[in-house]
């Protein structure tokens, strides 16, 4: 029998229960006289594991799904306020098994990657930063809430910050403006509260770290995204790649914008308006779109049809925007039911699609993954999950013309100079980042400043036509990466450049790349980023010349299309 989402199962855990039977079956293990004995008592703990975060995954896509719903808002603070207890008997175990004197036989058994995933948590908790973890989360939570409570009057309508993306692809620059002018008289109230929960975020970020043993917050955040096989060094080199191949590029991308919409110049409020005509847009209402998905995933391979059926079959699709619904997507598991979950806010743009290729493309890999045991490895790392959804979005271009109808070929011009606009926005998020946590001391004020400076380096060609925050250095203050998930952001682009060797590759030949994404999806998160990307028989984007010549590639395409006729 199937069972739907709705009917999935919750209860809060009981914490005093979970400890215990967390420590009795430590005790078994310790006792232990085999490897057999161990792994037999490893396979019970994440059961228990499995179940945990099942019920902190349903308490959180619950919530988000109408963040004024009393009873899930409570559920998910109690999760938000004992993550840290939680962590910390989850600590136990991974000391365990690091401990093992079975280590190495164990390594073989599960992979060596759940150990360096273990030795990385391990190294990031201590019971002496338990209220600051605290503090952390609620903060990031309060930010998060701050701006979903936005109801803005625009349009005769009380709006909140996703359903303005129609807006910003207006062909009347006057509406344009005026939504920029709204969202942004939003942000500007708000300035000085966004400012002041980040510099908080900042200086417990800091003290976090430093409580630790660390010389700051880089450190710390690099162990806690789990970049297991590189570095900060070869981060900054493949920021100075991009600068130096791409940035050329998209500025002059934007130049060809502004003649093809004809502007004397183009401003900040038009970069989402890219043809005259108007942009891509899907067709049909979310029935046709959800129905279009369907055809699109049996034609492209019997696991795509089957996976596709399975999500539809449970509605473990939530793609709606609604009232008190938070914004943005997101893809997660729920791991006792080995279901995906994809949440979204269709708004009429060629976003909706996207999520379809993007976030599909998530929840395709946990799908192909979901019967290894190992619960660390149901999602890769970040910069390795992101992968498997922007490949999807190439993967899934010959099927593109269900949606787009005769716009397809604006949508893949757009689709295609988008992926490779993103990339210097990607590495200035990243390069703030790593300013801020060096210099914990900044003022708000000198933080906008330096996001100014990072801007005319990555970004030259931006102009604000004078609206404030903007013009003030606040543009990230929009960007809830830097607020929730410190450092995570590179990961976009680095897997961006893995994903357009794919596209390189399945134009040349799509069933042996098509071979090789399916193996990636299969082996999930058992292996660290450079491994994984060998393991696809693809260029590690750290190497010497991976961005150069798939960027070329890529500006040789869009060089091909005469985009005035689209
Ligand atoms: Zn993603």
């Amino acid at each position: 029998m199937v069972i739907k989402f709705k009917d999935f199962k919750y209860e809060r855990p009981d914490l005093e229960k979970f400890e215990a039977t967390v420590d009795e079956l430590l005790g078994e293990f310790d006792a232990s006289e085999t490897v057999d004995d161990q792994v037999a008592v490893i396979d019970k703990l994440n059961v228990e594991f499995d179940h945990l975060d099942t019920m902190a995954t349903l308490a959180s896509i619950r919530s988000s799904i109408d963040t004024r719903d009393k009873f899930y808002d409570e559920e998910r603070t109690f999760f938000d306020e004992n993550e840290p207890s939680f962590t910390e008997i989850q600590n136990r175990y991974r000391k365990a098994i690091t401990e093992s004197k079975f280590r190495s036989e164990l390594e073989e058994r599960f992979g060596a990657q759940l150990f360096a995933l273990s030795d990385n948590a391990l190294k990031s908790f201590d019971p002496s930063v338990k209220s600051l973890l605290q503090k952390e989360n609620k903060l990031s939570t309060q930010y998060d809430k701050l701006l979903a409570s936005a109801e803005i009057d625009f349009d005769g309508k009380k709006l909140n910050l996703s359903e303005f993306a129609p807006y910003t692809q207006n062909p009347d620059r006057q509406v344009r403006k005026d939504a920029a002018l709204a969202v942004n008289g939003f942000m500007g109230e708000h300035l000085e509260e966004i400012d002041d929960i980040y510099d908080q975020l900042v200086k417990t970020r800091h003290e976090i770290a430093t409580t630790l043993g660390y010389k700051d917050f880089i450190e710390l955040g690099y162990i806690r995204m789990n970049r297991i096989d590189y570095d900060r060094t070869m981060v900054e080199k493949f920021r100075k790649q991009v600068e130096e191949y791409v940035v050329p590029i998209v500025t002059e991308l934007k130049e060809r914008q502004r003649q093809r919409i004809g502007l004397d110049s183009l401003k900040s409020y038009d970069s989402n308006f890219e043809f005259l005509t108007g942009n891509a847009t899907p067709k049909g209402k979310t029935k046709d779109i959800m129905n279009n998905g369907a055809e699109m995933y049996k034609a492209l391979s019997p696991e795509t049809d089957e996976f596709y059926t399975f999500m539809t079959d449970r509605d473990l699709f939530d793609v709606e925007a609604k009232k008190g619904k938070e914004g943005g997507g997101y893809c997660t598991m729920i791991a006792d039911y080995k279901a995906p979950f994809i949440f979204s806010n269709f708004n009429g743009t060629q976003g909706d699609v996207e999520v379809l290729t993007h976030e599909a493309g998530h929840a395709f890999q946990t799908y192909m993954s979901r019967n290894i045991t190992v619960p660390e490895y149901s999602f890769p790392t970040l910069e390795s999950a992101e992968i498997h959804s922007m490949s999807m979005e190439f993967f899934t271009y010959p099927w593109m013309e269900l949606f787009f109808k005769e716009d397809t070929d604006k949508f893949k011009f757009s689709h295609m100079a988008d992926s490779i606009s993103f990339l210097p926005y990607g590495v200035a998020v990243d390069e703030f980042q790593h300013v801020v946590y060096e210099n914990p001391e900044l003022t708000p004020a000198e933080r906008r400043q330096e996001w100014k400076k990072i801007e005319a380096k990555y970004l030259p060609s931006t102009d604000y036509d004078s609206i404030e925050p903007l013009e003030s250095g606040a543009f990230w203050h929009k960007q809830g990466h830097i607020f929730g998930a410190p450092f995570y952001y590179i990961d976009y682009t680095l897997a961006q450049v893995c994903a357009l060797q794919f596209w390189k590759r399945a134009k040349e030949d799509f069933e042996d790349a098509w071979k090789d994404y399916l193996a990636l999806c299969k082996v999930g998160g058992s292996l660290p980023f450079n491994s994984l990307v060998e393991l696809a028989n693809l260029k590690s984007p750290f190497e010497e010349g991976s961005l150069e010549s798939v960027i070329d590639e890529v500006h040789s395409y869009l060089n091909s299309i005469d985009d005035k006729k689209l």
